[in-house]
């Protein structure tokens, strides 16, 4: 019987839950990868708002864990009988499991998405998670059309950037929320026809300005802060696609709020779009391929080295960051 070795590799750790400084950088063994499964060595690594949920524990999973569930990096062992990828290959990938804050993980295949050589590795480690949020938001969840009014909160962040330009390429109207003057330059270039920066004005007030009949669909991430406001910017029969709790979980919703205007309300997440490897697949290549044409400018704004994602959960967490931010292995 043949003894596998365990590779040390530096990886990122939570012991307990907490603000940033419970990420710690440390060594950690990874296991030759079993069947089904690879070993990827990461060039770059997505960071994403819901990597903060499961460190502070809005999203629980048992400690110790390696948090991270974007990267994209090179096959460096593959598991016995696997022939659908091979060591050297470029992939990519998204959600499940976790574990990405790491220079090496090990992977089940069928998450492996290849990543054509035209997408430089940093842009595709941006657009997994955040491409394909933005494929299935748009695309599935509720497909917008030419004319559709909609409103994208927090439209100069990692998911509103690329929502922002792809509805605009969609031909929808499209109105974003931002925080800043800084972030309202940045998400007109992606092109919002209206910005809006809800911590100066009320932003339903604003929207009914723009948009008096109601807009036909709200993709709001940004949770507690904005449910109600977004409500009321709805035209009859509108969509509120509730996707994420950046200011925290939205109150409890009675359904006679949706009853005066018959609207339709879902809690969306990727991963249940991308459930078999076709679908995968699928939003993947779509994304990838809205890269390539150049409907989607991908805003690498900020670079860490993975042993500092701690100061950059801190940027993400305080709204400093624009864009996408990714964490980068030492070589
Ligand atoms: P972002 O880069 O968009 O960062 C979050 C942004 O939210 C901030 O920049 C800020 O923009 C805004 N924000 C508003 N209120 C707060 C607050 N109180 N604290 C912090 N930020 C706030 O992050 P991501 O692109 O990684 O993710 C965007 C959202 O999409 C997140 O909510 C995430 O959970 C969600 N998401 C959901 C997915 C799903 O499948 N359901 C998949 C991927 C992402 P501003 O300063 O302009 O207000």
């Amino acid at each position: 019987l043949a003894i596998q070795a365990a590779t040390m590799v530096k990886a990122i750790k939570v012991y307990e839950l907490g603000g940033p400084e419970v990420l710690k950088w440390e060594d950690v063994e990874i296991e030759e990868p079993k069947e089904g499964e690879v070993r990827v060595k990461n060039k770059a690594i997505g960071l994403n708002f819901i990597d903060v949920y499961f460190r502070k524990g809005v999203y629980r999973v048992p400690t110790p864990f390696t948090p991270g569930m974007e990267a994209v990096g090179v096959v460096t062992a593959i598991g016995p009988g696997l022939t659908s990828i091979k060591v050297g290959d470029v992939v990519a990938y998204a959600g499940i499991p976790m574990g990405s804050y790491s220079e090496e993980q090990i992977l089940p295949a069928s998450v492996a998405v290849p990543v054509p050589p035209s997408i430089d590795p940093i842009v595709a480690a941006s657009i997994m998670l955040k491409g394909m949020t933005a494929q299935f938001l748009l695309r599935q969840c509720f497909k917008v059309e030419p004319g559709h009014k909609i409103l994208v909160h927090a439209a100069a962040g990692g998911v509103g950037s690329l929502l922002c330009q792809w509805a605009n390429a969609l031909g929808a109207m499209v109105i974003g929320t931002v925080s800043t003057e800084e972030k309202a330059v940045q998400a007109k270039e992606d092109g919002c026809h209206h910005v809006i920066i809800y911590k100066n004005e009320d932003f339903a007030e604003a929207v009914q300005k723009i948009a008096p009949e109601g807009v036909h669909v709200v993709y709001d991430s940004v949770g507690k802060d904005t449910f109600q406001g977004s409500l009321a910017c709805l035209k009859t029969r509108g969509y509120m696609v509730s996707f994420g709790n950046a200011s925290g979980v939205p109150n409890p919703v009675p359904l006679s709020d949706l009853a005066p205007k018959s609207l339709f309300l879902t809690r969306s997440s990727l991963f249940q779009y991308i459930e078999t490897r076709a679908e995968l697949l699928e939003t993947a290549e779509e994304v990838f391929a809205n890269v390539a044409s150049g409907v989607l400018r991908v805003r690498v704004n900020h670079k860490y080295p993975l042993a500092q994602a701690a100061q950059a959960h801190a940027d993400l967490e305080s709204r400093k960051t624009t864009g996408s931010v990714v964490l980068i292995p030492d070589d």
